[in-house]
C-alpha cells in the first residue's frame, strides 16, 4: 500500500518533466524507467516471497504465500496498478533494452491476470499446493548459516495449516489426474522434508529449546498436510474437470507463455511439415546405413520399420553406467574447442562450467540440467547436474543408456552446455536487465538450445557422419512430436492410443518414454511446445538476416547479437535486430 502511493507520485513527477525529446532528457527518462523497474521487482518479491527465496532474494524467507481471495486480489491490484504505470511511460523515449523490458513486464502482468481470472488452475489443480519443494530448497542450498535457514523454515511451517486451509477452500471439480498427483507429491515431498529436517537439526547449533520448537512446528505442519491429503482422497469429484485445456484457454495461454509471433495453429502446421521432412531425411540415411549394419539382410519395405531398426542398432553403442558422468565431463572442453575453432560464438572463459552429481533434492528427474547463478548471485558457480545411475537395476540403466547413447549424449551436451543453455545463460547474465533474468522467456531459452544442436551439425560437428545425423534427426523429432502431442491432446482430443502411436511408431521412442510423456502432457500444458516454437523462430530469423545482409552475414556475429539481449522473447529480439539491420542499410 505504502509503496504504491509514493510510486504514483513519482510517475506523475516523471511525466511532468519529460516533455522535450532531446537525448539528455531521454537518458534521464530511461533512468527513471530503471528506477521504476527496481521498484517493480521489489514489489514483486513482496507478493511472491517463495519465488524470491528460490531466486536468491532472501528478505522474505519466513513468509509462505497463502492463496486465498485476499491474496489473489492483491496480485490483481498489483497487475492493474503496474499496467497503468507502464502506460504512463512514452515508449518512443525508452531505450531499446527498456522498450523490451516494458513489453516483458506487461506480458507478465497480463499472464498473472489470466491465471487468476481465466485459467483458474488454483481451483482445479490441487498439486499447485505443495510447499515442500520450497522448504527443501532452503535446507539444501547453503546461502546462509544453517541455523538461520532452519529458523525461517520453522516460521514457514507455522503457516502451513493456513496454507492448506486456503487450498481446501479453493479446490473445485479438480481434474482427477492432478488430484492424484497432489496426493503423491505432497506425501512424498513432506516425508523427505521431515527426514532432511531431522538430519539438519542434528547438525545445527540451535539450543535444545529452539530445536524442540522446530520439531513441534514440523509436527503441526505434517498434521495439516495429512489433513489436506485425506481431504483430497475423500473428495466427491463427480464433475472433475478434464485435464485437457481446450482450444480457447490453450490459445490464450500459448500467446502469453510462449510469446511467439505465430499462433499455435501455425506452429502445429509447421511441426507437421518438419516431421515429414525428418522422416524423409531419416529414410535416406537409414537406407544408406543398412548394408553397413545388416549386410545382405533384406531392407524392410516399411520405411518407419527400416528407420527404427537402424536406430535400435546404433543405440547399442553407449557408455557404461559408471562412465556416464566422466564422459560428459570430458566432452565439454571438446565442444568448447569446436565452437571456438569454427568461429561460432565467443565463449567467456571466466565463467567455467562445473559438472557435478545431481543434488538429492533434484533427483527423480534423471538426466541432466544446468543450474546457473541468479541475478542476485552473479558470481556463483554454474553447474551441470548429472543424474547418477547408481542403484538402478540393470534393465532400467540399459534402457536409459541406449536413449543417451554415444551419439545422443553428445547432442545432449550441446543442448545443455555448449553452445546451448550454459552458453546462453552466461550471455543472459551479462545482459544488464534484471527483468529479463527474472522473467526470461522459456521458448527463447529452449529454442536456443535446440537451435544449437542443428547449428553444430551444420558446421561439421560429428564429421557429417550419417550415424550422427540420423540420431540427431531422431532427437529433433522428439521436440517436433512433443509440440504435436501437446497441441493435439489439449485442443484436438487426441487419445492415449493415438499419442502412443505418434511417439513410438512415428518418433521411434521406447514404450516407457512414451508413457512418461503421456503423463507429462496430461499434467502440464503449453510448455512442451516451447522447444520447437523457439527453434523455428530462431531458424526463421537467421534466414531473414541472411536475406537482408547477403554476403555480409556472419554467423558468429548473428549469434552474439542474438544472445546479447538476454532471455527475451524471440519476437522482440527479432524486431530489434531487423530494425538495426534496416538502419545499417
Ligand atoms: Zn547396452
Ligand atoms: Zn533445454
Amino acid at each position: 500500500m505504502k509503496h504504491s502511493l509514493s510510486f504514483l507520485i513519482l510517475i506523475i513527477l516523471m511525466n511532468a518533466c519529460s516533455t522535450p525529446s532531446t537525448t539528455d532528457t531521454n537518458t534521464e527518462f530511461n533512468k527513471q524507467f530503471d528506477d521504476y523497474k527496481n521498484r517493480f521487482v521489489e514489489q514483486m518479491w513482496e507478493i511472491y516471497p517463495m519465488w524470491a527465496t528460490e531466486i536468491g532474494y532472501h528478505r522474505y524467507d519466513s513468509i509462505l504465500e497463502i492463496n486465498n481471495a485476499d491474496y489473489r486480489n492483491r496480485i490483481l491490484k498489483f497487475a492493474k496498478e503496474n499496467l497503468d504505470s507502464l502506460q504512463g511511460f512514452d515508449s518512443t523515449k525508452l531505450s531499446d533494452l527498456n522498450k523490451m523490458d516494458a513489453e516483458i513486464i506487461k506480458n507478465f502482468l497480463q499472464k498473472s491476470q489470466f491465471n487468476i481470472e481465466e485459467l483458474k488452475s488454483w481451483q482445479w489443480d490441487p498439486s499447485g499446493y505443495n510447499a515442500s519443494g520450497n522448504l527443501s530448497y532452503m535446507l539444501s542450498e547453503n546461502y546462509e548459516p544453517l541455523n538461520n535457514r532452519i529458523i525461517n523454515i520453522a516460521k514457514k511451517l507455522e503457516q502451513i495449516p493456513a496454507y492448506y486451509n486456503a487450498a481446501k477452500e479453493n479446490i473445485q471439480n479438480p481434474s482427477p489426474e492432478h488430484l492424484q498427483l497432489a496426493i503423491e507429491q505432497n506425501t512424498g515431498g513432506f516425508e523427505s522434508l521431515e527426514a532432511t529436517l531431522k538430519d539438519s537439526l542434528a547438525q545445527s547449533t540451535l539450543s535444545s529449546d529452539e530445536k524442540a520448537m522446530v520439531e513441534s512446528q514440523m509436527k503441526n505442519a505434517m498434521a495439516a498436510v495429512q489433513d489436506y491429503i485425506s481431504f483430497l482422497k475423500n473428495l466427491k469429484n463427480e464433475n472433475g474437470r478434464s485435464f485437457r485445456l481446450g482450444s480457447d484457454l490453450y490459445g490464450k495461454k500459448f500467446n502469453l507463455e510462449i510469446e511467439s509471433r505465430y499462433t499455435y495453429e501455425q506452429i502445429y502446421d509447421s511441426a507437421m511439415q518438419r516431421k515429414k521432412y525428418l522422416h524423409t531425411q531419416m529414410a535416406t540415411l537409414a537406407t544408406q546405413l543398412w548394408p553397413k549394419y545388416f549386410g545382405n539382410t533384406t531392407i524392410p519395405e516399411d520405411t518407419l520399420t527400416l528407420i527404427s531398426k537402424v536406430i535400435d542398432t546404433l543405440s547399442m553403442n553407449h557408455v557404461k553406467p559408471e562412465d556416464f558422468q566422466s564422459t560428459i565431463e570430458k566432452q565439454i572442453p571438446e565442444l568448447e574447442k569446436f565452437v571456438t575453432g569454427h568461429n561460432l560464438i565467443y565463449l567467456d572463459p571466466s565463467k567455467p562450467l562445473k559438472v557435478r552429481k545431481e543434488p538429492a533434492y533434484m533427483a527423480g528427474v534423471a538426466g541432466a540440467s544446468i543450474s546457473a547463478p541468479g541475478p542476485y548471485d552473479k558470481n556463483g558457480n554454474t553447474y551441470y547436474n548429472v543424474g547418477s545411475l547408481a542403484g538402478w537395476d540393470a534393465q532400467r540403466a540399459e534402457s536409459y543408456l541406449r536413449e543417451y547413447n554415444n551419439y545422443t549424449l553428445q547432442i545432449l551436451n550441446i543442448h545443455e552446455a555448449v553452445p546451448g543453455h550454459y552458453t546462453q545463460l552466461v550471455y543472459s547474465n551479462n545482459s544488464p536487465s534484471i527483468i529479463k533474468s527474472l522473467l526470461g522467456n522459456g521458448a527463447m531459452i529452449e529454442g536456443w538450445a535446440v537451435y544449437g544442436e542443428l547449428m553444430m551439425l551444420e558446421n561439421g560437428y560429428g564429421n557429417n557422419e550419417p550415424e550422427m545425423w540420423l540420431m540427431y534427426y531422431k532427437w529433433n523429432l522428439r521436440t517436433v512430436c512433443n509440440t504435436l502431442l501437446d497441441i493435439s491432446v489439449h485442443t484436438r482430443n487426441m487419445s492415449h492410443d493415438e499419442a502412443l502411436h505418434l511417439l513410438t511408431k512415428e518418433a521411434f521412442q521406447q514404450n516407457a518414454e512414451a508413457e512418461g510423456k503421456w503423463r507429462r502432457v496430461m499434467l502440464t500444458n503449453v510448455q512442451l511446445t516451447s522447444y520447437y516454437t523457439g527453434f523455428k523462430e530462431i531458424c526463421d530469423l537467421r534466414e531473414e538476416c541472411k536475406k537482408i545482409q547477403g554476403d555480409k552475414f556472419n554467423l558468429k556475429a548473428f549469434h552474439e547479437k542474438f544472445l546479447s539481449y538476454g532471455s527475451a522473447p524471440v519476437k522482440l529480439i527479432r524486431a530489434q535486430m531487423l530494425a538495426d539491420l534496416q538502419q545499417q542499410k
